[in-house]
């Protein structure tokens, strides 16, 4: 009598695999057997016994575990170039926080579909996303199967008036914007089997005050959702708290008795020791978007953090969602800021792209490695192109050379989301025209603000 058959729903074969399973491993010419959505084999080649109702084979492609993107706003296509070149503050006062409420529904619907299509084809499988589209993101994520954790903006000050400094706190604000990220959690915390879910986003620790902080918190509590902030952002910020309470804004948040594991912040861009120590003690989840603080001509103390032992991970927060430039952002910025070619290593960065990032947001138990019993949230970057030469099996190849564009498939839970380079669910095409069509339109929001666009004919030419 010959062995019991056990069969398994996908086996992928493929050139290498890049567990990312606490040191630069790789397994050549390897396998991954995924059943119910989570890894059942990982290895040179399944057992004999085993058999596989579906098989992928990919020669001469990469598995890694799928990119987990710690805080971003998947929606803000439209910001795109506004803040790059300016003063981080003065664009974000300016031109974004003014420009939000300025955006139709029907405009953020189209802006979500393209960011989680850029998402999606550069290789990330989980978003921690806030913003104003919640139940756009939401019906993105059914859509493609992507794994997404969810949060509206709750704030009780009006944007307008924060570019000037101007603080005043509105109850009524306060009340419906509470009101809609309770809604928004509600209508979807578990769905699609649970790959969605929730959080409550207090938006900034300027922009909400502590009353508003402390409903925040007892709501999402008693359901069981996360939270999500922005801290110490921006120098306004600070200042501001600094100014109210004598203390750093997340030293201020902790002795409020407020913070705990179930936070992410994102930034820490001006935190100072007691703030990371404050982050420590409560064990937050720091989301650290690396991309975006150098061309504002400042960086985190990101190995600060690290080496107190705080919870870090990548973000892209907004606007550049290519995790591999990302990781290099963050490998020349670290390695500059401590004139230490040392300082993080390229295995470092993915950890902290895929591993890391999918602990600060309480999923490192689940998805950020390749190992067995964990869920099946994989990608395949392509190995046979030019720029990937000579490919001798290391992290640093892949973290140093390969690009978003490079990723051909991707899983979540083991079901396909990217194949062959296109997202399951949402018709490119059809986002990107329609996006076309309303172009002229946002582009007159963005003017009247002050930001920069070029619909205008050229001077020289007129
Ligand atoms: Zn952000």
């Amino acid at each position: 009598m010959g062995l019991l058959k056990i069969e398994v729903d996908l086996l992928i074969r493929a050139k290498w695999i890049f567990p990312v399973n606490g040191f630069a491993d790789s397994i050549q010419n390897g396998e991954v057997a995924i059943k119910d959505g989570k890894i059942k084999y990982l290895g040179s080649k399944m057992p004999e016994n085993w058999q596989a109702k579906n098989v992928v084979e990919l020669p001469n492609n990469a598995l890694l575990p799928g990119f987990v993107n710690s805080h971003c706003h998947a929606a803000s296509t439209v910001f795109r170039a506004q803040s790059e070149d300016g003063e981080g503050g003065r664009a974000l006062y300016t031109v974004a926080f003014r420009g939000e409420g300025l955006i139709e529904s029907d405009d953020w619907a189209i802006m979500a579909k393209l960011g989680v299509l850029e998402m999606a084809k550069a290789g990330i499988t989980t978003l921690n996303d806030f913003w104003y589209a919640p139940d756009d993101m939401g019906a993105a994520a059914l859509a493609t199967g992507l794994r997404m954790q969810l949060a509206t903006e709750i704030l009780d000050v009006d944007k307008n008036l924060i570019p000037n400094g101007d603080y005043t706190r509105f109850s009524k604000i306060g009340e419906r914007t509470l009101r809609n990220g309770v809604e928004a959690a509600n209508r979807w915390h578990g769905r699609n089997n649970g790959l969605v879910t929730s959080r409550l986003g207090p938006h900034a620790i300027d922009t909400v005050s502590e009353g508003l902080f402390r409903e925040c918190v007892k709501e999402a509590r008693k359901n069981g959702w996360g939270l999500h902030t922005h801290a110490a952002q921006s120098r306004q910020e600070v200042d501001y708290i600094r100014k109210k309470t004598g203390v750093g804004p997340v030293t201020w948040l902790g002795d409020l008795g407020l913070l705990g594991s179930d936070w992410v912040l994102a930034h820490l861009t001006f935190a100072d020791n007691s703030d990371l120590n404050a982050a420590l003690e409560h064990d937050i989840g720091y989301a650290h978007a690396a991309s975006i603080y150098p061309r504002r001509g400042t960086y985190p103390d990101l190995n600060g953090a690290r080496s107190k032992g705080i919870r870090s991970g990548m973000a892209s927060d907004w606007l550049l969602n290519d995790p591999f430039e990302i990781m290099r952002v963050m490998l020349s910025a670290t390695r500059l800021a401590a004139s230490d070619y040392k300082a993080l290593s390229s295995y470092e960065a993915l950890e902290l792209a895929t591993a890391g990032a999918a602990d600060v947001i309480g999923l490192g138990d689940r998805i950020g490695r390749l190992k067995v019993g964990y869920e099946a949230d994989i990608i395949s970057v392509a190995l046979d192109r030019p720029h990937m030469q000579p490919f001798y099996g290391t992290v640093t190849s892949l973290v140093w050379h390969a690009r978003a564009s490079d990723v051909t498939h991707s899983w979540v839970k083991g079901k396909p989301v990217v194949v062959d380079g296109e997202v399951e669910g949402i018709n490119e095409r059809d986002a990107l025209d329609t996006f076309q069509s309303r172009l002229n339109h946002l582009g007159e929001i963005i003017r009247s603000l002050g930001g920069v666009t070029r619909t205008d004919p050229c001077p020289c030419c007129t």
